[in-house]
């Protein structure tokens, strides 16, 4: 059950998802079975919005990456095609910056499709995001006003990585890039862990980085700063990691509720991400509390 009020209306943009065409999501099922978790929601993308909704998750980013070269062009067509049949996604391209054209894949993702962003992962990039070959990308993603959800924390370090992830990731590197494009809109994932310090420390100086709540309120990662989320609420957004996680999807936002005064959640569940991605209303049909379940289940999944 719920901590407080079972009606009130809390409506959820959950800003990192995760869908891919099935053949591309049983390779990453298959790859965390062996080297991360145990996904609990092995279901397909349509799948994925329906057990989102069924949560009170109204609107949701949809985030996909690229493990290799060439692969980008492709899953980013996909990802237009999804997110034309499903108005309460905001789609992020991809790309990978060995890519033939990685700015035309780019410009592509913006002006052809009307991506919301980019993802980036450095884990499974293996490529260190300081690295040069990222600033070009960097540059034209901030020059387009833009968003950058970048995982470049250090957690999770899982086996099956080619580098390790302080090799490639970490607060260090990032407050690098950030010095070098200070107006570039960023979201770091899981507020920074294995660093979320750090991470806060480098929110304090730069007024465009934002960060991620996915995988920090399960007690799964080490329980994060309240603190400084509070103090920081106002660029902190919620993300679940959907389908991707290896516990129950409503712990976190169950959590959020029980650990968190209610004004910071609803900037954590609502607000903020409507002033990042500048939206107001879902295409088609106005975001209203009533397509929201009203009240989570205690123990729902697969
Ligand atoms: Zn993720």
């Amino acid at each position: 059950m719920l901590e407080g009020d079972r009606s009130r209306c809390m409506p959820i943009l959950d800003c990192h998802t995760h869908f891919f065409p099935e053949g591309l999501f049983q390779a990453i099922w298959r790859w965390f079975d062996e080297y991360g978790w145990n996904i609990r929601y092995k279901i397909p993308a349509e799948e994925v919005v329906t057990q989102l909704q069924s949560i009170g998750v109204q609107r949701m980013v949809l985030l996909n990456y690229a493990h290799k070269p060439g692969m980008s062009l492709a899953l980013n067509q996909w990802t237009y095609a999804f997110a034309k049949k499903h108005p309460e996604i905001l789609p992020f391209g991809t790309l990978h910056p060995h890519d033939d054209k990685p700015l035309s894949i780019l410009h592509q993702c913006f002006h052809e499709f009307g991506f919301y962003g980019i993802k980036l992962h450095a884990h499974v990039l293996g490529i260190a995001i300081d690295d040069p070959v990222f600033f070009p990308i960097y540059e034209k993603i901030e020059e387009e006003g833009k968003v950058l959800t970048l995982h470049a924390g250090t957690g999770p370090s899982l086996k099956g990585y080619s580098k390790k992830t302080t090799h490639v990731a970490g607060a260090h590197r990032v407050s690098i890039l950030l010095k070098r494009f200070p107006r570039l809109k960023l979201i770091i994932p899981h507020l920074g862990a294995d660093e979320y310090e750090a991470f806060f420390d480098l929110m304090e100086e730069h007024p465009h980085l934002w960060m991620d709540t996915t995988m920090t309120f399960a007690d799964y990662f080490p329980r994060p700063p309240l603190e400084r989320i509070s103090k920081l609420a106002d660029r902190l957004l919620y993300g679940s990691d959907t389908p991707n996680i290896p516990y129950e999807l409503g712990i976190e936002i169950r959590n959020i509720q029980k650990w968190l005064p209610h004004d910071i959640q609803e900037k954590i569940f609502w607000t903020n991400a409507h002033r990042l991605f500048e939206i107001t209303e879902v295409k088609g049909h106005r975001v209203s509390c009533e397509r929201q379940s009203g009240s989570l289940p205690d123990n729902k999944g697969q």
